[in-house]
């Protein structure tokens, strides 16, 4: 087996054991949370095994080609697997997907080191589990398609799991129908609950930011999304874009990119005029959390960042480049800001 043939077999299990965390719930809820948390597990160590194989083992500068071809290793926890794959990788999983994972991995600890005797016929346990399933898979699908370069090869598995999600959902139908006095009065009360992207059910609550941007939670699952509607740059019918600036428009099947939102979404006539006054808080800012270059516009009295949804009140000046910039500026003149390395890197070079 060559590292190719290893990230196959891993990603291939993965597939398997996500199918079989699925397929289980009904009859063995238990073994349910215990294979879906694994099959996550095994695709961020799929992604670790794209940079080196010896990422996958706890203690790298120990790591064995022999030992680890016969399973002899400790492998990475998650915490370990996610901070090996913004440091080496380069790219980062944001604080609300990991968290999702990780409940998913707190609650299987629970499951593996105490005995549950009734989650069977526990209904509420049972709808808390397949919650953390829609949860953890709407970011986890995320990610593969982001690291399509990676996993391009399970296009196939991917849908499939995607499918077999939408079907799994049918367990949270009770706690929907149970929650319709709540949404009514949510209806009622102008603030019209919206389709959740992680379940499906039309129970995320809006707190709605301004006519474009809103932060959505859903009362079925507990997923929170941010979600900005603009017309799809494309075919101009109006379209929703969920927690991150790269969507697919549902009308005409065009991509659209955080350039796109950041172009509606900027208001261009008091940019023109706030610019002409000398007034830079409506130069495009650089954001501080996921290092877009000119992904943060002004709205309102709010920074907002069109790859991230990350908002912030407000931007500084990097001292070293003098770029606006979302987050802490402080050491900027020595360190600089995500665009640049401050007088520390041009010293460097020079
Ligand atoms: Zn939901
Ligand atoms: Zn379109
Ligand atoms: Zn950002
Ligand atoms: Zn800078």
């Amino acid at each position: 087996m060559n590292q190719h043939d290893i990230f196959d077999s891993l990603a291939r299990n993965a597939f398997d054991f996500l199918e079989r965390g699925i397929d289980e719930f009904d009859k063995a809820p238990k073994y349910s949370v215990i294979h879906f948390c694994a099959a996550v597990e095994m695709l961020l160590k799929a992604r670790l095994m794209k940079e080196h194989w010896s990422l996958i083992v706890s203690k790298p500068e120990q790591a064995n080609l022999a030992k680890f071809m016969a399973g002899d290793f400790a492998s990475v926890t998650m915490d370990e697997a996610r901070a090996r794959i913004r440091d080496i990788a380069g790219e980062d999983i944001a604080d609300d997907a990991f968290n999702s994972f990780r409940t998913l991995a707190n609650h299987r600890n629970k499951m593996i080191h105490f005995f549950h005797a009734d989650v069977d016929g526990d209904g509420q346990a049972k709808a808390q589990i397949v919650a953390e399933h829609c949860r953890s898979w709407f970011h986890l699908h995320r990610l593969l398609n982001r690291w399509d370069a990676y996993f391009g090869d399970f296009h196939v598995e991917i849908s499939r799991a995607d499918r077999s999600m939408k079907a799994h959902r049918k367990y949270l139908s009770a706690k929907f129908k149970a929650l319709k006095p709540e949404l009514d009065t949510s209806r009622k009360a102008g603030n019209k609950p919206k389709a959740c992207s992680a379940c499906g059910f039309k129970a995320a609550v809006p707190d709605a930011l301004d006519a474009q941007i809103a932060t959505l939670r859903c009362l079925v699952c507990d997923h929170t999304e941010t979600q900005v509607e603009i017309d799809c740059p494309h075919c101009n019918q109006p379209v929703v874009i969920a927690s991150e600036g790269y969507a697919t428009c549902e009308h005409c099947g065009g991509s659209i990119e955080p350039e796109h939102l950041v172009d509606a979404l900027t208001d261009h006539d008091a940019a023109h005029i706030g610019i002409a006054d000398g007034d830079d808080r409506w130069e495009p800012a650089n954001c501080g959390s996921c290092d877009g270059y000119h992904t943060v516009i002004r709205r309102g009295g709010m920074y907002f960042c069109a790859n991230c949804f990350d908002m912030s009140d407000h931007v500084e000046q990097c001292d070293w480049c003098n770029e606006p910039n979302t987050g802490d500026m402080e050491h900027s003149y020595s360190t600089g800001c995500c665009q640049c390395d401050g007088k520390m890197g041009w010293e460097k070079d020079d």
